[in-house]
């Protein structure tokens, strides 16, 4: 072996938010279902969300369909009241851990609906929107709690993002998502955990509150 010789080894790229309000790690699937923010609105909250179509049933491109307004109704009976349906949501992550990208960071997706925070309605305007392939009734996968992590920690580097709720708790009495198998214990541990080791990235005092405190 040639001692000297220097061998790099394949670096993953760290995870990043561009100038265009694209995460590069995503794959980019761009939704039509967007529109602008109010002037002078600032990206203050991350709002996360579980989906599955149908619900409970992983896999398959229905939850694409529908953020591209793609999404055949007769393929399934639930199906039928997403009829005309115009939803998005800034980030879906898969079970595996993909992450999708339909709406850039500076825009508005339509993810949150009717919803109000300290006061604030229409979350909208101010939020970025994650949702989580899943159900009310199941735990998440590990891989999704890794992506969001990382997803996360660009997101606050990004953005102002000083509180991180769950969609029940801008909506509720309408919304359950992400629902009782969203760990938020583990979610926060692993952002502290990262900006206490990974040098970088975010001080740990700069880390948005949760709904829920450890
Ligand atoms: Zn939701």
């Amino acid at each position: 072996m040639n001692r000297n010789k220097l061998v790099l080894h394949s670096v993953q790229p760290a995870w990043m938010i561009d100038a265009g309000g694209h995460c590069p790690q995503a794959e980019q699937k761009p939704s039509p279902n967007y529109d602008h923010r109010p002037d002078g609105a600032e990206i203050s909250l991350l709002v996360i969300h579980n989906i599955s179509l149908p619900a409970g049933q992983f896999g398959g491109s229905a939850i694409t369909d529908l953020f591209l307004n793609q999404l055949d109704v007769t393929a399934h009976p639930s199906f039928t009241s997403l009829q005309g349906v115009r939803v998005s949501t800034h980030f879906l992550i898969r079970r595996d851990g993909q992450v999708l990208q339909f709406v850039p960071v500076n825009l508005r997706a339509w993810h949150a609906g009717v919803s109000s925070f300290q006061g604030q309605s229409a979350c909208n305007n101010f939020s970025v929107g994650i949702e989580l392939e899943g159900s009310d009734h199941q735990a998440f996968e590990e891989a999704q709690y890794l992506s969001l992590q990382k997803l996360t920690l660009v997101l606050i580097q990004a953005c102002p993002i000083r509180h991180i709720v769950g969609h029940q708790d801008i909506a509720p009495g309408r919304k359950t998502d992400p629902g009782p198998f969203f760990n938020w214990k583990q979610y926060k541990e692993l952002l502290v955990h990262a900006a206490q080791h990974e040098s970088m990235l975010v001080p740990t005092h700069a880390l948005p509150s949760f709904p829920f405190m450890l």
